[in-house]
């Protein structure tokens, strides 16, 4: 016998890298002509990095390539309208704005179609007992796109996309999405809002991006009411407070939820090196939302699971944090370059990394009064008392 099985796979092309995002400033130039745009935050060298790491440290080699594919009008138009497609086709020429601040450049759909096809193809794998788990690492990410519009660095919603490929080429019909990107996923809510086979949570920077999305009374709607759970979390929120979020909320509610396939939208931008957050997490709460979501699909529902990249815009450590998930799947402590933490001990040295805020715990305590009558949530008193622990 020669290898070890390699069950985890990964979606990686280089074509991704050729997204073409341009420069760009925060505001536009009007009022200071001369100041100098700066690389556009969601650059190629993000995942670029992300996966030379994970070369480097010997993760590639313990995964299983899989192959991304064109995703198609058919499975757009799951979620996309056609009139968004004609207009994409359009600007595919020029290059330009999908929406609302969502750039591409000259022949820019093909990658974004790829994208999508991408965590078509993690489903598709999973489905097909080829791999347990796997990581999409794609680009464009995908998670703020709506149906007529690209929006927030998205063009398509590569997650929603996939999951309703998951439901109509698979025949799996209940799928939970968690979504740990900082920003809310005004995208994948809105696509399954009212509908109760899907269930999404997302835990966010409260009232960051976009504006007026992810509080906590947004908990859908009709049939779908109480399966959109948005947990919003205040500014400076660290590892203790994540891993009370996914121990006392995200574990409960998936596991009485009881899915058939999970997908995590994951940002790396709720990092502590992020220009666009603030957030404190460092690899470490990487690891362990890897391990809770890896352990509870391994419990639920046959270890299905899917990693999909959506953001994470600090060059320097957000590749790590990346990195860092596709360590944990495949199995810490076990290649032949143990991936470090770059700054070392540096979790001890954040208060919120080892503490849970007053104001943290009041976030969680909403959350708990918004749906503990429909999920088995742990009582509030333990999210007060974990402040002092
Ligand atoms: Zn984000």
């Amino acid at each position: 016998m020669s290898a070890v099985p390699r069950s985890i796979g990964l979606v990686f092309d280089d074509r991704f890298l050729t997204h073409d995002t341009g420069l760009s400033l925060i505001e536009d130039r009007t009022p200071y002509p001369f100041s100098k745009p700066v690389a556009h935050p969601s650059s190629p060298e993000l995942i670029g990095r992300a996966k030379q790491l994970m070369d480097l440290a010997g993760i590639t080699d313990r995964m299983t390539r899989i192959e991304p594919y064109t995703a198609d009008d058919e499975a757009l138009l799951r979620f996309h309208t056609r009139d968004y497609l004609d207009r994409l086709a359009v600007l595919d020429k020029t290059g330009g704005d999908t929406g609302s601040g969502a750039p591409m450049g000259p022949g820019g759909l093909r990658v974004a179609r790829l994208s999508a096809g991408g965590v078509m193809a993690a489903v598709d794998a999973i489905c097909a007992g080829s791999v347990r788990q796997c990581y999409a690492l794609v680009r464009p990410p995908g998670h703020h796109a709506m149906p007529d519009q690209g929006m927030g660095f998205c063009v398509f919603n590569n997650v929603v996309i996939a999951a309703r490929h998951a439901q109509a080429a698979h025949g799996i019909r209940k799928i939970a999405i968690v979504d740990w990107d900082v920003h809310h996923g005004n995208g994948t809510q809105t696509a399954f809002a009212a509908d109760p086979d899907v269930l999404f949570i997302s835990v966010h920077q409260d009232s960051l991006y976009p504006s007026g999305w992810g509080a906590v009374d947004q908990i859908g709607s009709g049939p779908g009411e109480g399966s959109t759970v948005n947990i919003p979390l205040p500014a400076g929120s660290g590892n203790a407070t994540y891993r009370a979020v996914f121990e006392r909320i995200v574990v409960p509610v998936l596991e009485a939820f009881e899915p058939e396939l999970i997908f995590v939208s994951a940002g790396q931008d709720a990092s502590v090196a992020d220009p666009l957050a603030r957030m404190t997490l460092t690899t470490s709460a990487y690891r362990f939302m890897a391990t809770a979501m890896r352990d509870l699909a391994e419990r639920v529902c046959q270890g299905r699971l899917v990693v999909a990249q959506e953001g994470g815009y600090a060059p320097a450590y957000a590749p790590y944090c990346s990195a860092a998930i596709a360590e944990t799947l495949v199995g810490a402590g076990e290649g032949p370059v143990p991936l470090i933490e770059p700054y070392g001990d540096y979790d001890g040295s954040i208060p919120s990394n080892a503490w849970i805020g007053l104001d943290a715990a009041a976030a969680l305590q909403a959350v708990f009064d918004m749906h503990a009558s429909r999920w088995p949530l742990e009582p509030p008193d333990r999210f007060v008392d974990a402040a002092h622990e």
